[in-house]
């Protein structure tokens, strides 16, 4: 955690997301350590044209604050979102995710840059819902510099 300002003013208990298409690798990576906390990536396949973003790319960047959890996946997914989400396994999901959030922070990650039209959302409240964790939604950073602001400025607290 590079800013302890960040820490005294956020409640503790959030279940953070973000949609990477606008994100890049290094901020994400940046935002990660800044919060000390686990990327879970919520997409079913998580490969990507863009090879920064896929399973194997985003293990070298994040190592042991990245995990992919296949149940938290879309069944629905079909390259833009549907309206419906079915996740491959709500169970398997709600028990990966707060396994997590009991050992620190998580960010959610899918592609989707609106979190509102992103299965994300509702990985989010299927946790949060249960657990009382806060979720917000990150947005990219406009700089690169890790700053209790900055950072405020790209948090949506839902
Ligand atoms: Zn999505």
């Amino acid at each position: 955690m590079n800013s302890p300002e960040i820490v005294t003013e956020l409640p503790a208990n959030i279940l953070y997301t973000l949609g990477y298409r606008d994100w890049r690798p290094q901020d994400i990576k940046d935002v990660v350590e800044e919060l000390d906390a686990v990327l879970v990536d919520v997409r079913i396949l998580p490969s990507s044209r863009n090879k920064a973003f896929t399973k194997s790319a985003l293990e070298s960047l994040l190592v042991d604050r990245y995990r992919h959890l296949r149940p938290c996946g879309n069944e629905n997914f079909k390259g833009t979102m549907g309206p419906d989400t079915v996740l491959v396994s709500d169970a398997a999901c709600y028990e990966g995710v707060r396994a997590l959030t009991r050992l620190g922070p998580v960010v959610l990650m899918c592609m989707c840059s609106d979190h509102a039209s992103c299965h994300r959302n509702d990985v989010a409240k299927l946790v949060s819902g249960r657990d009382g964790l806060v979720v917000a939604h990150l947005y990219p950073p406009a700089v690169n510099i890790p700053s209790a602001r900055a950072f405020q400025q790209r948090l949506d607290l839902a």
